[in-house]
Order: C-alpha cells, then structure tokens, then sequence
C-alpha cells in the first residue's frame, strides 16, 4: 500500500471513530469474505435485565436469595442483572461459601446449608440434575430470544431465570450493509441455540454458532478458515480475545473489555455495529488507491 493511502484510510476511519491499529489491518480488512460477531454486548447492548422468575419447589423469595447469594460472588453480566433483580425485590441477602464458577457454565455454591447452582443446561447435566421439571418453561423463554438460565438446589431443579438483552439499534442494518457487500454473517455466542437462533433470524443472520464454551471460540474461527474463508471477528469480551486473535481481522467493541481492544486490529469507538461495515468498505478504499 502507498503511504498516502493508508494516511487516507486511517484519516477517514478515525474521523468515525473507527481506529486501524497498522496498515495490515486496512489492507485485511478489503478482502474479508466472513463477519463472525460475538452476540452478547455485540449484537446485544450486553445489559440484560431480568424478565421472568419462576421458582418450582421453593418459596420465590427465598430461591431468589439463594441464587442471588451465589450470583453475587460472580464477576459474569448475567450474575449482575440478578443480583440486581433479587435487590430490587427486597430479597433478604445472604452469605455463599465454597463459590465455584464454571466458565460458560455458571456458578455455583453453599447458601444456608444448602447446595445451589444456577448456569446453562450443560452445568445441570454436569451435575446429574434432572431438568424435565423446567424444560417445558425453558424452551418457552429461549424460543423469544431471552437467555433462560436454570436454579438447582439440593440436586433438582428449582427455577428458571428469564433475561432479556436489547439488540443494538442498528445490528440489522449491519447485517444487511454486510450482504450488500457480499460478505456472510456468522453469530458466534455461548447462549443457548433457542435463544441464539431467535435473534439471529430477527436479525437475518446467516449461520448460528451457539453454546459454545469461551475456550472454543478460536477453534470456531479455525475452522471457517480452514473452509478457506477469510474472516473478520467482532467481539467486546475477555471471552473474545482468542479468537479476535486467531481472526484475519480482529475488531474490537470499544465499549468492551480492555483485553479485547488490546488484542483487536481495529477498534469501533462508538461501539456501533454499522461501523463493521464501515471499516471493510474503507480497506477497499484504500486498497483501491494503491493499484
Ligand atoms: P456469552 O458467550 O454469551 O458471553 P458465556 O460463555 O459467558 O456466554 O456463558 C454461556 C452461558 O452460560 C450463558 O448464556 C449462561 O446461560 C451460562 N452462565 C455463565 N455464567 C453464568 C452465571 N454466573 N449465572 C448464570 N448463568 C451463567
Ligand atoms: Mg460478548
């Protein structure tokens, strides 16, 4: 690339706040021919709010606080939004030993003698919980693109927990300017596939990748590529640094952790998703101008 190109290209991009970190970035970013975007504080605004509380066994209040209990040791979003709930609630709170977080999974821990776990499908399976009792209730939320999580105490299940994340503004006209460019448009998340699969379609993604576990996100890039695809992925969290690092293109949420923007090749400052687009169109720009 001449270096009036580049100049130009990294002039036009940081004027929207969309920063290549080196002219390799610009040139990759004209000959991606995949997006894979990471869903949650992605696609997602990453701010989920509880929408549902069902509790099976126990006492709502008191399976609040149970859960609340263990979701307060834990540093992941969706713990957040909880802790939240069961506060706003008037939830008596109470004190958790032996917290063990399983990344991808969930959490767990003792609260008031008892045994409780709240995570995904797969932590319950892990841990021999029988989760019929809630099944029914499960597919239900997911089915409207809500993160359904499950609560386990004692060995069984004892609720489900309901959150909502709001799509970013702009995701679909992202996706759409992606397709005019011809570029194919991955959703690559750790969620549940109902859940996944219901914005993805609201959304007009093409491929779902979904329940993928944190260390599994790079091989998924990997794998796109050995398809002899060139790939861009866009991501904001710790979770995400692998495989922004494994991508052709790694582009960064700006709005995100600072291990992702320190990994990415781009970084999107207004955390916007029409900025995706954006950055490729100013790689053929500049790749344009050196021919
Ligand atoms: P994402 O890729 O969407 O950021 P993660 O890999 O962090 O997701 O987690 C995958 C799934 O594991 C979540 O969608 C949720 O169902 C479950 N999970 C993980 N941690 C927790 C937690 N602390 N509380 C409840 N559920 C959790
Ligand atoms: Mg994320």
């Amino acid at each position: 690339a001449t270096p009036t190109a580049i100049m130009v290209g990294t002039g036009l991009g940081a004027k929207r706040g969309v920063l290549f970190k080196n002219a390799t970035a610009l040139e990759t970013a004209a000959r991606i021919d995949a997006v894979v975007m990471d869903k949650t504080g992605t696609l997602t605004q990453g701010k989920p709010e509880v929408t549902d509380f069902i509790a099976l066994r126990i006492d709502e209040g008191e399976l609040l606080s149970l859960v609340a209990a263990v979701e307060r040791e834990s540093e992941h979003p969706l713990a957040a939004a909880v802790v939240t709930f069961a506060e706003a609630r008037g939830a008596p709170a109470l004190s958790a030993a032996d917290f063990r977080n399983v990344p991808g999974h969930g959490a767990g821990a003792t609260v008031a003698g008892r045994q409780v776990f709240v995570g995904n499908r797969k932590l319950m399976l892990a841990q021999g919980i029988d989760i019929g009792p809630v099944a029914a209730q499960r597919e239900e939320l997911a089915a409207t693109g809500r993160t359904a999580v499950l609560v386990a105490v004692d060995g069984q299940a004892a609720g489900v927990i309901a959150l909502a994340d709001a799509v970013r503004e702009t995701a679909a006209a992202a996706v759409a300017a992606l397709h005019d460019a011809g570029i194919e448009v991955v959703m690559l998340t750790g969620d549940n596939e109902a859940t996944a699969q219901r914005i993805a379609s609201l959304l007009k993604i093409d491929t779902v990748i979904a329940e993928v576990l944190p260390e599994d996100k790079s091989a998924k890039i990997a794998e796109l590529q050995a398809a002899g695809k060139r790939v861009a992925m866009v991501g904001d969290g710790v979770n995400d640094a692998p495989a922004l690092a494994q991508a052709d293109l790694g582009i960064a949420i700006g709005a995100g952790t600072d291990v992702a923007i320190e990994t990415a090749d781009v970084v999107l400052m207004r955390s916007d998703p029409l900025d995706v687009p954006v950055a490729l169109r100013i790689g053929k720009g500049t790749l344009r101008k050196m021919r």
